[in-house]
């Protein structure tokens, strides 16, 4: 059996995590757009999730051909990944949306960022306090073949930050089902039921059903 390889186009570690711990194919190679020695510049200017995630993954492809352009002979096939994803919070007209990592700032710590939006939150009821996890998932192949697909994790903002498991603003983000945040349940917990996890399983089927 020939070796597909997926290059992941993110330099987040967090990410990087939870997307490797997912793959547990042998004949799957997940690479980082890093490990690969490229390090396209993307301007993430997309209005929406799906918009910049195809972005990133049509910068990545371009990149990959013009560094590399005879690697991917050696593979079945080559994928680029790229995720968009980030919090809406419904009380706050779904900020801060697309710009989730852009918010205050790209270098401001998330322990200001999650406490700026408790506090933007205060007086808010439990029942108004939704919000949810949006991931968006490109792939694009080596012909230049495009698959998109969304998914959401549901939740609400609680009132202080918990847990070290996460990344991001998962210490504010409440589990209704948990009754904890997603920075308080482990790793493979959160990929069992997170927007980033449901979107690589539903990509990991409709590619594998395209190649059978
Ligand atoms: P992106 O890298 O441009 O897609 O930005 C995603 C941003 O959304 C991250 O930097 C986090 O701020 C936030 N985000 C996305 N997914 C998660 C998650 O699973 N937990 C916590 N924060 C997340």
């Amino acid at each position: 059996m020939g070796m597909t390889k997926v290059i992941v186009a993110t330099g987040n570690s967090g990410k990087i995590r939870e997307i490797k711990s997912i793959f547990n194919f042998s004949n799957w190679q997940i690479v980082t757009m890093k490990e690969e020695n490229l390090a396209p510049e993307i301007i993430e200017d997309g209005q929406t999730f799906e918009e910049n995630s195809l972005i990133k993954a049509r910068r990545v492809r371009e990149e990959y051909l013009k560094k590399k352009p005879l690697d991917y002979v050696n593979y079945d096939k080559v994928y680029v990944f790229a995720d968009d994803s980030g919090l809406e919070v419904d009380a706050l007209n779904k900020e801060p949306g697309v710009l989730s990592a852009r918010y205050m700032g790209e270098d401001t710590s998330y322990h200001i960022k999650n406490q700026a939006i408790i506090d933007r939150l205060e007086g808010v009821k439990d029942k108004d306090r939704t919000a949810r996890f949006v991931c968006a998932l490109s792939s694009i192949d080596m012909d230049g073949n495009e698959i998109v697909v969304r998914e959401t994790m549901e939740g609400y903002i609680g009132y202080k930050e918990a847990g070290e498991n996460g990344f991001g603003y998962d210490p504010i983000f409440m589990l209704p089902e948990y009754g904890c945040t997603s920075s308080e349940i482990p790793m493979e917990e959160k990929n069992k039921i997170s927007h980033r996890g449901k979107a690589i399983r539903k990509m990991l089927s409709i590619l594998c059903d395209n190649e059978n």
